[in-house]
């Protein structure tokens, strides 16, 4: 029989899909469709990772109760792994993410927590910080997956390995964003084992200290953007940013419709990261004098984003269209 024993063994080996109609210059741009994960986003590989390493660990214990602080799509990724290995789940989120997410995590049973979006590391609302003082307060083991290793390796020994076979092996450029920095490390020193001259491209949300800091070595205050999942406020442990070698910073209005463009264009409904990711890409492929090979992720699914990104009243609120 051609089946899966459970719903965890469906995560990962995810396809990839040439960009076919829309402008890349000279060059070819693939997506990798995170989307196709069961829990709808790239996240599912960590969640399952990161809960794997902390029972081996001796971490987490059959009885505890997990939390984390996430834009919503580690969370996801965790309900599927909690629901399935019998954790309850707790999960800090800040309030600017979609109500798609909030709902979705409450219907698979996780308890959410909301907190403010507009307060920065070191402040006791910032979803982070709170995640961490409620586990330490009730014993919760918190993931946080912007500290934890397992982050990292996921991305290292599945999706990484994934895209240089897909790619056959040529490969000349790879693009993505950060949240945590599990994708760019993970993914990032995999590829450069393999070849180590591929280009390891930044797509950052302007407002994010990123972009300055690795195209002109800047450290510039954090603004704010509409993107959920990347752009950050400060270096997470994991990340090593000083593998991307080329930032391009997208502003909101077209990270958003690149998204909407690739689903007009390309068929495939993708979530606002996945938008400046994609935008990024083009952007490198258009500069290109000759012809590369340039991957990029489709990180979540635009089912999520349907009140926001594919709602045009809420587009226009937001002065995107
Ligand atoms: N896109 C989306 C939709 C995400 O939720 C995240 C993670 N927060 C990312 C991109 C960034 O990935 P990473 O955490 O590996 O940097």
């Amino acid at each position: 029989m051609n089946v899966y024993q459970n719903v965890l063994a469906m995560v990962g080996n995810t396809p990839m899909l040439k960009v076919s109609n829309m402008d890349t210059g000279p060059c070819e741009l693939y997506l990798k469709l995170e989307l196709a994960n069961p829990g709808g986003s790239i996240k599912d590989r960590i969640a399952v990772e990161m809960i794997a390493a902390a029972e081996a660990e001796g971490k987490l214990k059959p009885g505890d109760t997990i939390i984390e602080a996430t834009a919503g799509n580690t969370g996801l990724g965790l309900a599927l792994v909690a629901s399935s290995k019998g954790y309850p789940l707790k999960i800090v989120m800040p309030d600017k993410m979609s109500q798609e997410k909030v709902n979705n995590l409450r219907a698979m049973g996780a308890e959410v927590v909301m907190t403010r979006s507009d307060v920065q590391k070191g402040h006791p609302e910032y979803y982070q910080d709170m995640a961490a003082r409620l586990a330490e307060e009730n014993g919760y083991f918190y993931v946080n997956q912007f500290e934890n290793a397992a982050n990292v390796e996921a991305h290292y020994n599945s999706t990484g390995p994934e895209i240089w076979q897909q790619m056959d092996g040529n490969l000349d450029a790879f693009v993505c964003g950060v949240g945590s920095g599990g994708t760019l490390t993970g993914i990032g020193r995999y590829l450069r084992e393999q070849n180590s001259e591929v280009d390891l491209v930044l797509a950052d949300p302007a407002g994010s200290i990123l972009e300055p800091l690795i195209n002109r070595n800047e450290e510039v205050e954090a603004g704010s953007w509409l993107a959920e999942g990347i752009g950050e406020d400060f270096v997470p442990k994991i990340c090593e940013i000083k593998l991307a070698n080329k930032a391009y910073a997208i502003d909101d209005k077209e990270g958003f419709n690149t998204a909407r463009e690739v689903l007009k264009q390309e068929g495939i409904m993708v979530g606002s990261s996945s938008g400046y990711l994609i935008a990024a890409a083009l952007r490198y492929c258009r500069e290109q004098t000759e012809a590369k090979r340039v991957v990029t992720l489709a990180c979540d699914t635009g089912n999520r984003y349907l009140s926001k990104l594919f709602n045009d009243e809420w587009m226009r609120s937001q002065d995107l269209l």
